[in-house]
């Protein structure tokens, strides 16, 4: 159909430059289409155009949509300026060309539009799959697409009217958002799988674990536990649930249990706990413990360590039969001297007194007393033995008194070089303002000369021997190293000159009967001696020592604070004088050789003895009018009171009564470690006569 007749409207037949009214505004296509040579179509000239061409035309130039006109048989193609856009390097030769020679590629698809518009048809497509050939090669676009017919001036239709918006860009996005759809289904579907494989895993190790696995409830209730308990413990999985796991923990370990118990509940770890769980057979097994809790449950692992247990245990014992063989060694090498040295004591005088049984029997009286002195010499030597032992032992009875050290040296010094001799040069270093110490002072002298001798012996060619004194004080530090309290000390030190110690030597040198020196000279008791006396009083003992330098030994004793007993020194032992008429000592023992000799001796001294073989008796004598001038009493003592229960109680009717304990050892808490009130005193045993009755003439004496 071609639009024929007179042209119309303002412009008539002039020829047109700024194109028709309808056409003004119509952006660059308005502009094209009014140049356009259309007589040459079949749509004629402009000004011939019909009222319905010019107005659809006219509408669609001032569209933002893409709009193409497709005009009679030939659907001749008039389009606005967004549908040049669309059509790309085929504008604007599209503009005025027939549809099927503009867009040969689509020609069928055109063909049944045209036919489908021309009978008053419309069609509609979404998302229209179509190739192009827009920009010179092949394209594939996405268009929504809608197509009606124009009514012409008889009403039939006259064109088609295409609304064309591209999807393509919408399309792909919904691809590409369909294909990471599919990607990311794909993906979960995986982890899926990953996770459940993780989880089956999970469970393996559960099953598998030979460690047990266990979650509790922080009331100790059993939740779960993995098959390992089975194996391990005995137990089956319903033994177990619902349990308190207290009940399975040896009674011993369950304190700390549930102290640990506690620690998870309040949200701490447990990262290595052990404990002993009963397996089903009764016996117990060693289980160390990781936990962790949450919210509501404990989650534990238990590992088997009974293997690791029992190792350890073995090791522990074979050191402790280690440490008690080194200890039985020494025991052996401590009673093989004892026994040796005694042997020989007790050859000299069973010896004598044999060889004076024959001189008796023979009627041989001339030259006894050389079998007498051999046997009492002999004697002598086997209480100082013993006494000595006792030192080591830390057993022998104390007689601590304040002591000023610097005046016991001075006291000693004339002896001291007359041991050492005149190759051995002696000096003496006292430190003015030396704190008193409490101690044996005659311990103390008998370990100073004990430690010049040491000294003179390690100095064959001679030497120096410097006596040292100093006040001490020890801090943490210092008291620690030396294994004493912190506090304050005095310290006595005697150096030598000579041969110096070993390390062995040193570690040894405290062994009773260890010596270096040759069979005859050493005895190996003398510093065993000191270091018993020391400790006993509180103190130290400590060797520096260097070889070919010389050596240093050091006692540390613990300073007293009071005044020193200025009355306090040896008693020069005079001849036993004779006793005042009438004076009268109590001797308590229950010892019938003893009672004897100390009775044989007071009365010798002219003393009124009475005698007591247990406290109960030696009571009813105090407590009777009797004169008693002073109380010689044993500690131990039968009949259930002690040597000093029976002088505390005599001091109750008794004011001030003198006392003499005579004791062998150990007994000295029974007499208040060296504390004893005033005007009690304590002898030894053994003790030689002589010392007795000094003793007892000065106590006599002093409380006159
Ligand atoms: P003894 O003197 O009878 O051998 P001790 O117990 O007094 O016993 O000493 C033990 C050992 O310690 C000595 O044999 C000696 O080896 C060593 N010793 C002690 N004092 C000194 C010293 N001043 N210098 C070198 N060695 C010493
Ligand atoms: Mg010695």
């Amino acid at each position: 159909m071609e639009p024929k007749g007179e042209p119309q409207g303002r412009n008539g037949g002039e020829p047109e430059r700024e194109g028709p009214d309808f056409l003004a505004g119509g952006g660059a296509l308005g502009q094209l289409i009014a140049a356009h040579d259309w007589p040459s179509t079949p749509l004629g000239p402009l000004s011939s155009w019909p009222g319905h061409l010019r107005t659809t035309v006219g509408l669609l130039l001032r569209s933002p949509v893409p709009i193409v006109t497709l005009w009679g048989e030939d659907g001749i193609m008039i389009y606005n300026d967004a549908y040049s856009v669309f059509a790309g390097g085929r504008h604007p030769r599209l503009l005025g060309s027939k549809v099927r020679e503009g867009w040969p590629e689509v020609a069928d698809f055109n063909d049944n539009v045209m036919k489908v518009g021309l009978a008053g048809g419309t069609l509609a497509y979404r998302d229209q799959e179509l190739t192009l050939h827009r920009h010179g090669r092949p394209e594939q676009v996405w268009m929504n697409l809608d197509y009606s017919p124009i009514p012409g001036v008889d009403g039939r239709p006259a064109g088609v009217i295409a609304i064309v918006v591209e999807t393509t860009g919408k399309v792909r996005a919904e691809g590409e958002l369909r294909v990471t759809a599919e990607a990311l289904a794909t993906l979960n579907a995986e982890l899926g799988q990953r996770v459940e494989e993780r989880t089956r895993e999970r469970d393996r190790m559960w099953r598998l674990s030979t460690d047990i696995m266990l979650v509790a409830g922080f009331d100790a209730r059993i939740e779960a536990v993995n098959p390992a308990w089975t194996a391990l413990l005995g137990w089956g999985e319903t033994e177990l649930l619902g349990q308190d796991f207290m009940a399975f923990i040896h009674p011993d370990d369950s304190a700390a249990t549930l102290a640990e118990v506690g620690s998870l509940s309040s949200g701490r770890t447990t990262l290595r706990f052990e404990n002993r769980y009963r397996r089903k057979d009764g016996t117990y097994r060693w289980l160390s413990w990781t936990a962790v809790p949450d919210k509501r449950f404990i989650h534990a692992v238990g590992r088997d360590i009974q293997a690791e247990k029992e190792a350890a245990e073995t090791l522990r014992r074979t050191e402790e039969a280690l440490r008690q063989s080194q200890k039985m060694e020494a025991v052996g090498q401590l009673t093989g001297g004892i026994a040796h040295d005694f042997n020989n004591l007790l050859t000299g005088i069973t010896g004598s007194l044999e060889l004076l049984r024959t001189r008796l029997a023979q009627g041989r009286l001339a030259d006894l007393d050389r079998y007498i002195a051999t046997a009492h010499g002999a004697a002598g030597r086997a209480a100082a033995l013993t006494h000595r032992l006792l030192a080591f032992a830390r057993r022998q009875t104390l007689d601590p008194r304040p002591t000023n050290v610097n005046r016991l040296i001075s006291g000693m010094e004339e002896l001291i070089r007359r041991t050492v001799g005149p190759a051995v040069a002696v000096e003496v270093v006292g430190t003015a303002g030396l704190w008193p110490v409490l101690v044996d002072p005659n311990q103390l002298e008998s370990a100073l000369l004990n430690l010049c001798i040491n000294a003179r012996d390690a100095m064959p060619d001679g030497g120096r021997i410097t006596v040292e004194t100093a006040n001490r004080w020890m801090d943490e530090h210092m008291a620690r190293e030396r294994d004493l309290p912190p506090g304050q000390y005095l310290s006595l030190c005697v150096t030598d000159t000579g041969t110096g110690m070993t390390p062995e030597v040193i570690e040894r040198a405290f062994d009773p009967f260890f010596t270096t020196k040759p069979l005859g000279q050493g005895t190996g008791l003398g510093l065993s001696m000191i270091y018993g006396f020391v400790r006993q009083s509180g103190g130290q003992i400590r060797i520096y020592s260097e070889i070919g330098q010389g050596t240093t030994v050091c006692l540390y004793l613990p300073r007293h604070h009071g005044a020193e007993d200025a009355a306090e020194s040896a008693a020069a032992l005079a001849a036993a004088p004779r006793a005042e008429r009438g004076e009268t000592v109590l001797i308590v023992d229950d010892e019938p050789t003893v009672r004897m000799l100390v009775t044989e001796v007071l009365q010798e001294l002219g003393y009124t003895a009475l005698e007591a073989g247990d406290g109960t008796a030696g009571l009813r004598a105090l407590r009777s009018d009797a004169r008693i001038d002073l109380l010689v009493t044993d500690v131990g003592l039968p009949g259930g009171m002690n040597g000093r229960q029976l002088a505390d109680a005599a001091r109750v009717t008794r004011p001030g009564l003198r006392v003499l304990f005579i004791t062998g050892y150990a007994e000295n808490a029974v007499l208040g470690n060296g504390h004893l009130e005033p005007g009690m005193h304590v002898l030894t045993k053994p003790f030689a006569m002589e010392a007795l009755a000094g003793r007892i003439r000065d106590l006599i004496e002093g409380g006159a």
